[in-house]
């Protein structure tokens, strides 16, 4: 049996995942992304790039490279009835840096800042590796268990996100509720926000008035990164 320590273990490498865990590793903060698949070239999961995670992408001075790889760009969006075509979109008015969206599959995206992470000594992936259950100590979590080709991993750390979203194998978890990850894991500090999925955020983060907003723009990620460093 493998065991590893890292300061924050992030179970799921699809966007969510992966792009906390660059966040993490990027300021500095000891990470291991488990993912239960070998690659990221399993299933079609979307191809387009919005203007506002574009411009995240600039914010993290990834937007000039993101941008060299294959991909299509549209900047306006059209509806057609018979003869008739009508104009519902057009992004070039936008006041991002990217005014398009970008066509290009997810398991690019995904390779993308895989590549991108990897530059930072605080980033380890780990593919086929599946988290199966929480090490539990005095009620706290305290790590995960995977299981991987070689056997077993364990992974020791202060926190553990769940990202393993929209099919995710509950096993590893099935034993929890939210209020048993919600405390105690960040200094003891708790939250009480209002989480449409509690069961799949395990991390205890102090919640400010407007920052399931900033969640769902992808900012709060960074907040979190800031937070562990
Ligand atoms: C048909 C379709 C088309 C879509 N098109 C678009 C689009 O064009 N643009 C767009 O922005 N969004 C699109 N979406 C939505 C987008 O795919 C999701 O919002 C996004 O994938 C969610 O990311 P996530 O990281 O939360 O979860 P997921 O992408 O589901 O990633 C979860 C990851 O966790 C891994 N995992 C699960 N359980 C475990 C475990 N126990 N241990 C380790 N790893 C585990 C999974 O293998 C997976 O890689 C589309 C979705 C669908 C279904």
């Amino acid at each position: 049996m493998e065991k590893i320590q890292a300061r924050c273990c992030v179970v799921g490498g699809g966007p969510a995942g992966m792009m906390l865990a660059f966040l993490l590793a990027r300021a500095g903060v000891g990470v291991v992304l488990l993912e239960k698949h070998a690659d990221f070239l399993r299933d079609f999961r979307g191809d387009t790039v919005h203007p506002s995670t574009l411009e995240l992408m600039h914010e993290l001075g990834l937007l000039g490279d993101f941008l060299q790889r294959p991909h299509q760009q549209l900047e306006r969006l059209a509806v057609q009835i018979g003869d008739t075509r009508v104009w519902v979109a057009d992004f070039r008015r936008l006041p991002t840096h990217a005014k398009f969206i970008v066509f290009m599959p997810q398991w690019n995206f995904l390779n993308f800042l895989a590549e991108r992470a990897t530059a930072y000594p605080e980033f380890q992936l780990r593919m086929q590796t599946e988290a199966v259950g929480l090490i539990e100590e005095d009620g706290a979590v305290k790590g995960v268990r995977a299981k991987t080709p070689n056997g077993e991993l364990t992974v020791h750390c202060d926190l553990v996100v769940g990202s393993d979203g929209r099919q995710p194998s509950l096993s590893w978890r099935r034993h929890t509720h939210r209020k048993d990850y919600c405390k105690g894991h960040l200094n003891g500090k708790t939250s009480e926000a209002p989480l449409p999925k509690p069961s799949e955020v395990l991390c205890s983060i102090p919640l400010t008035e407007n920052s399931w907003s900033q969640l769902k723009s992808g900012l709060y990620l960074s907040s979190l990164a800031q937070r562990l460093a």
